[in-house]
Formats: structure tokens, sequence, C-alpha cells
């Protein structure tokens, strides 16, 4: 497959651009070789600047469930656009969108738009910190919550129970109030609360991890993680940046059935413009600038054509838009076991609805520690593989696969082929 013209815009990129991208993963590190610049996207597949179609499971890391260029939500931003692109001010499309992200999540009832999930997952720790008048917080190894600082932390070494800065320009003050515990293990944050009593907010997770990889919770993770904030004053926190509208219309917590204190949310409520928002009971939400004393506010929230985008992209996730998402998942899944086990590869697949991660190792991967087990290497050379048979996949072996509402069976089918036939190939 030519790449040529990728190839020189990467050249030119690294001059102005640093490492040639403006997200670090997109650059193609973990799986070595050039990134591929794209021009154009329509439903299930992507064009890139040489002329190369891929059929495309990254649906820009999750906000394109409906595939690409879905015509009503290009209509919703065309005819906005035409309105106004930004007031400053409020205006009506804010409000439907909150009463529609309100009826849909079930713990919801105020929210507030902000940008981006990052912006999302910060404002909410200043919120659960405002509202418990604590200041460490609790997060699992191996989520991701954004860059900002508070969530930059690697677990500490030894004996030690808060975090180290997992970058540098993050400072030891700001890890001492991250806590960190392994993915799934209800016992590691039972410790913590009794090593630091009184003093922890708000416990953050992501409901099913997809920033390792596909994890979803273990029985009773969920519930056990909501009874231990009950218990002991904390607040718990579901990043559903990446779950929300996309394993089920009420996010992880509709489909486990749990409900937390807070949710933030992106990617998928923006219908593909740069949205987060975080929402939680109107009691909570009350604590938030200008109702309440804790401080929040951007320029471009609310923005008008990011509304617009997901409000049109909200509307049309009905039923019937799942039930395929989850056949289409399915399909995914049983393919790529069989093929595996067919070639004796050995390899496992997490999967949530239209989420999934094939892991180069043995089930079950239920933490980072089981993630990193996987064969990395082997991803990469089955990256490469697809993609020059047309298919784009994450480019790192710790990453969700994102299925639309525009792929379809035979689709699925043809990726099934190319995946069987890196499988037998005994030097992938
Ligand atoms: C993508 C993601 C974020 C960060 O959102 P951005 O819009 O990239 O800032 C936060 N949390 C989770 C769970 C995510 O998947």
């Amino acid at each position: 497959m030519n790449r040529e013209k990728s190839q020189a815009f990467h050249h030119q990129a690294q001059r102005t651009l640093v490492g040639g991208v403006n997200s670090p993963v997109r650059a193609f590190k973990s799986v070595g070789g050039d990134p591929v610049y794209f021009e154009s996207a329509l439903g299930a597949f992507l064009r890139d600047v040489d002329g190369n179609e891929y059929l495309d499971y990254v649906g820009s890391w999750g906000p394109m469930i409906l595939g690409h260029g879905h015509p009503d939500v290009v209509e919703a931003i065309v005819e906005q656009a035409r309105r106004g692109t930004s007031f400053g001010a409020p205006s009506p499309l804010e409000v439907k969108l909150a009463e529609k992200v309100a009826s849909m999540v079930p713990s919801v009832e105020k929210v507030r738009f902000v940008n981006s999930g990052t912006e999302a997952t910060m404002s909410a720790i200043r919120l659960a910190r405002g509202a418990t008048g604590r200041d460490k917080i609790v997060k699992f190894e191996g989520c991701y919550h954004g860059h900002g600082d508070s969530f930059l932390i690697a677990a500490g070494s030894g004996s030690l129970t808060f975090g180290e800065p997992d970058s540098p320009g993050v400072t030891p003050g700001t890890a001492h109030d991250t806590l960190l515990a392994p993915y799934n293990s209800l016992d590691a944050v039972r410790r913590l609360v009794e090593q630091n009593p009184g003093e922890i907010a708000a416990v953050i997770l992501e409901p099913v991890a997809g920033n390792m990889g596909v994890i979803p919770p273990a029985d009773g993770f969920l519930t056990g993680l909501r009874t231990l904030c009950d218990e002991a004053g904390m607040l718990l926190i579901f990043d559903e940046v990446m779950t929300g509208f996309r394993v089920a219309a009420g996010g992880a917590q509709a489909l486990y059935g749990v409900a937390p204190d807070i949710t933030t949310m992106g990617k998928v409520i923006g219908g593909g413009l740069p949205v987060g928002a975080y929402g939680a009971s109107a009691e909570l939400m009350d604590h938030v600038s200008p109702a309440g004393p804790i401080y929040q506010a951007g320029t471009l929230s609310g923005n008008p054509l990011a509304m617009a985008a997901g409000l049109a992209t909200l509307e049309r996730l009905t039923p019937e838009v799942y039930d395929e998402l989850e056949q289409r998942g399915s399909q995914l899944e049983a393919g790529l076991i069989d093929a595996a086990k067919s070639a004796g590869v050995p390899a496992c697949v997490n999967r949530v609805g239209s989420m999934l991660t094939l892991f180069f190792g043995e089930a079950p991967v239920r933490s980072l520690t089981d993630a990193k087990r996987c064969d990395a290497a082997r991803f990469g050379r089955f990256f490469h593989h697809m993609l020059d048979a047309g298919i784009a996949l994450p480019p790192s072996a710790f990453e969700a696969w994102f299925l639309s509402a525009a792929h379809d069976a035979a689709q699925i089918e043809r990726t099934l082929e190319h995946a069987s036939v890196f499988f037998r190939n005994r030097e992938g």
C-alpha cells in the first residue's frame, strides 16, 4: 500500500508539531512505522491523503458511534454554523442536550458541559474535594482519566501508599494526594481506606476499563465500591468518557445497575465535536459556581456547534442501534477467538458491547498486570498486517477497538479473513 503522501506530511509535521502530532498515541510509537494522514471519512471508512481506504475500528477513539458523516449530524452542524458558532452566552441547544443527558444517564440530574474528557474529570475531582472537604482520591492502575496532574500518577514503590508523578511536571505534592489500587481489587481499596481514614474524597474509575485494553469490572466490583464509598463517606466517580452512551444508552451505570455519585462524560456526547461533561444529583452539582462556591468555567463551554452535533447523535441512539452494535460486537469477538484458536495462537478477547480488545495472551485479563503480560510486539505486527489490508485498528495493544452503527456483517467478515491470514502465518 502506497503511503508516500502520508510520509511526506509526517516529515513536514515534525518541524512545527511536537512529534508530528497533537496527541501522543497517534504517532504510532508503540507499533512502529509512520502515522497515516487522513483527509476524509464516511460511514465505517477512512480515506488517507494517498487515496487508500480503511475500515475504521478507531472511531476517533470512541465518539463516532453512528459512523462518520452521519447525514443528520452533518446537517445539524451546518445549520447551526449558519446561525452562529459561538455566543459566549446561553443558548437553547445547551438546555436540550442537558435534558437529553439527564434523561439517559440514571444518576445524573444536572450537568455542566466542558470541552474535553480531561476537563470533565479534573472538574469532577474538584467537585468531590470541595463537597467532602477532603483532599485524597483513589484511582486504579491502567485507568486513564485524561492528562490532569492528579491522574498522571504511578503506583508508589515499597511501603508508600501514595503515588509518584508519572510525568515530569507533576509535583510530588499532587502525587501525594492520589492513591493507587489494582483494577478489580476491592481489597486494595479497603486497605487504602484503612490507611487514610477520613481523608479520601473520592474513588474514580472507568466502570469498564478501556484505556489498558478493554477490561470489564469483575462480579461485585462496582457494587463493592459503592458500599465502601457509602461506609467511608467517599464519593464514587464513574469516568464514563468512553463508556457513556457507548455500552448502553445510560452508560455502564445502566448496564451494571450501580449508581455513582458523579459521572464524567465525553467522546460520544459530542458526536465528533469537542465536548465533555460532568453530572450528578442536583444537590451535589449545586456546589459548582455560580450556584455554589466551587469554581469552574469555560469560554467555549456549551458551544452551540458542539451541542448540535451531540444532540443529533444522542437522539439517534435507539435500542435498535445498541442491539445491532451488540450483534456486530459478538460476531467480531467470536470470529477472532475462533480464528486464533484454529491457528493455535494464544489470544483472548475482552468485550462489552461495541468496545473490545484482542489480547495476544491467555485469558483472563483482569488488571493492568495481566494486560502487560500479553505480547505487544505481536500486536504491532498484527496492526501493520491489518493496516496494509485496509483495516485501521488502534495503534497500540492497550486500546479499545470501536464498532459503529455503520459497520455491517460483511465488513466484519472481511476483517476476520485478514486476521486469520495473520494468525496462520507463523512469522506473525
Ligand atoms: C478519552 C478519555 C478521557 C480523556 O478525554 P479527552 O477528551 O481526551 O480529554 C478521560 N477518561 C476516559 C475514560 C477516556 O477514555
